[in-house]
């Protein structure tokens, strides 16, 4: 990642580049797609909070270890969301953050409800040292003096600090009027300006309730009791309000009038999802406390994903007269309307077209798309898996001082991307495996989070893999000698050795009652063979050759087929 764009300066691989710009002149779409969205950079955090961030010492480690525990005690807004536990169950490796169904912020009263403790924006309304004395009792796990520094610095540099801790002043100053009200609404104009970040003051001018409901976008503050109210993602503060640690001075975030200029064409708004591009890009000159998050940047992307995906979906059910008539004529529909115990359609029909990814009409077009590739070529030649490797030098490399590969998904995801594309580019056109035609893959998120794609590879007539003695040229299911193909070695028993299951792990998720379900381990085979259906039985000597891999000692029953060129990249 040594070179940086033109336009925004966010540090890229020289394969992130637009393929028709030049080496010595690249440019990317990613950041800020050359240019055409241009946000104004993140300010640098307090010095205090920086140390944190940065810091070797106890304190520093510590806080960055629970990061996202120390911003939920500094949170405005609580967030909503039915978080999926399981994934992280029986499982090794660093936890994951997984939600399911909808996903919102919810601000509360101003006042707690009588007799409970006071919590999220509440805190701020406190003299400061009852405010941390309540912080400390709330929050036992974490250290007094980290929260009293944040503390202080939320206090003196977060303007929703002071703005929250106004507004109640002023709400309680209104005597006999329990139900008064305030609105926390962007000053008229804010919005259309570009170059500077608009401050807290612009982006929340605190308005007097009157009220009526108001406009949806408004935040309201009230004293009353009184159920939690949801705040749009359309608002600039819905971000700062939530990751306070992440944007300490209240940096406004997305709202729906950032301009996106189109070279030649009438100029747009970002949509949520490129600004969220452009904000998660290192750059030169900028510090970015959202990359420096680990488990809070997690949490982050899921929760702009997320707003991104509902935006979408509310403007699908605000549209679907729009969109049916498109919708109903399509190969993809024929298909469906075959289904018909679709629990999907029980209450209001929505229907979701085939350009919403993930949807069934997406599913089905894709599906129907690879099949007419498979009925044209006839057989598929080779079906590979490549999966991510944290350890990948790209990755490595990449990351801030004291990260791990797991902190950083969007770099994870962006070398995948680099990757697979290379690989697809070196089997269609360099024809690694002989000339290749055509190919068709699916890309899945393993439990861990990682990537991996499957593709198939449809080859012409004379390269087409037919005979066992075609299939030893392509793949090898047996360990590779250690002495002559060492990074070979290294890379297959890193990686392509499966299990350990059966006796050894019971738990493991191959396994099922009692059984492994991909039939590991597989029988010694002395020669390349193909079953009645033309499924290869890859060869696999009995040869006495067995290395330890985690303790256990693991011979060719074991290997996982791979192909050992891209093996070995
Ligand atoms: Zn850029
Ligand atoms: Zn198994």
């Amino acid at each position: 990642m040594n070179i940086s764009c033109p336009s925004c300066l966010a540090l890229h691989w020289r394969d992130e580049k637009h393929t028709n710009s030049t080496t010595a002149n690249p440019t990317f779409g990613n950041c800020c797609n050359s240019g055409n969205l241009s946000i104004p950079l993140l300010p640098n955090p307090p010095a205090a909070l920086q140390r944190l961030y940065d810091g070797n010492d106890t304190q520093s480690r510590e806080f960055r270890q629970n990061l996202w525990k120390y911003n939920r005690a500094f949170a405005f807004t609580s967030l909503g969301v039915a978080e999926d536990h399981s994934v992280n169950l029986g499982r090794r490796g660093p936890p994951v953050f997984r939600i399911q169904g909808e996903l919102f912020h919810r601000s509360g009263s101003l006042l707690p409800d009588p007799g409970r403790s006071p919590t999220y924006s509440q805190l701020y309304i406190y003299e400061p040292r009852n405010a941390l004395e309540y912080r400390i009792r709330n929050n036992s796990d974490l250290r007094p003096d980290t929260l009293n520094v944040l503390q202080s610095i939320m206090n003196t540099d977060n303007p929703y600090a002071q703005l929250y801790a106004s507004a109640s002043q002023i709400l309680s100053s209104i005597r006999n009027a329990p139900d008064a009200e305030m609105r926390l609404r962007p000053a008229p104009g804010v919005h259309r300006r570009s170059g500077s970040l608009p401050t807290a003051d612009e982006v929340a001018v605190i308005l007097p309730g009157n009220g009526s409901e108001g406009d949806f976008r408004d935040i309201i503050l009230r004293t009353r009791p009184g159920p939690l109210h949801r705040i749009s993602e359309m608002h600039p503060a819905y971000a700062p309000l939530q990751y306070p640690l992440l944007f300490p001075l209240g940096t406004s975030g997305w709202h729906p009038d950032i301009p996106y200029v189109r070279p030649g064409k009438r100029s747009v708004t970002a949509t949520l999802s490129r600004y969220t591009q452009f904000r998660i890009h290192e750059r030169l000159g900028e510090y970015s406390t959202i990359l420096r998050g680990g488990r809070l940047f997690q949490r982050y992307l899921v929760d702009m994903w997320a707003a991104t995906d509902q935006q979408r979906l509310s403007f699908l059910r605000k549209n679907q007269g729009v969109l049916r008539a498109a919708l109903y004529s399509g190969l993809e529909d024929a298909v469906e309307a075959d289904d018909t115990a679709d629990l999907n359609e029980i209450g209001q029909r929505v229907v979701l077209p085939s350009s919403y990814v993930g949807g069934p009409r997406h599913m089905q077009q894709q599906f129907q798309d690879s099949m007419a590739v498979a009925r044209f070529f006839r057989k598929v030649d080779l079906f590979i898996t490549i999966t991510a490797n944290p350890d990948w030098r790209e990755i490595q490399e990449a990351l801030l001082p004291g990260q791990t590969s797991y902190d950083r998904p969007d770099l994870i995801s962006r070398v995948f991307h680099m990757k697979i594309h290379s690989i697809i580019k070196e089997i269609s056109e360099t024809g690694i495996f002989g000339k290749a035609v055509a190919h068709v893959y699916t890309i899945e998120f393993q439990k861990r989070g990682l990537p991996h794609m499957h593709l198939l590879i449809f080859l012409t007539g004379p390269d087409k893999l037919l005979t066992p003695d075609d299939i030893d040229s392509a793949i090898r299911a047996r360990w590779p000698d250690p002495v002559s193909e060492p990074l070979l070695f290294e890379t297959v028993k890193r990686c392509m050795v499966h299990g350990p299951c059966g006796i050894a792990n019971p738990s493991a998720p191959c396994m099922e009652n009692g059984k492994c379900t991909k039939n590991y381990p597989k029988p010694f085979t002395a020669f390349t063979s193909l079953d009645e259906h033309g499924y290869p039985k890859y060869i696999r000597p009995n040869d006495g050759r067995s290395y330890d891999v985690g303790g256990i000692p693991v011979d060719n029953r074991w290997i996982v087929p791979h192909n050992p060129y891209l093996s070995a990249k």
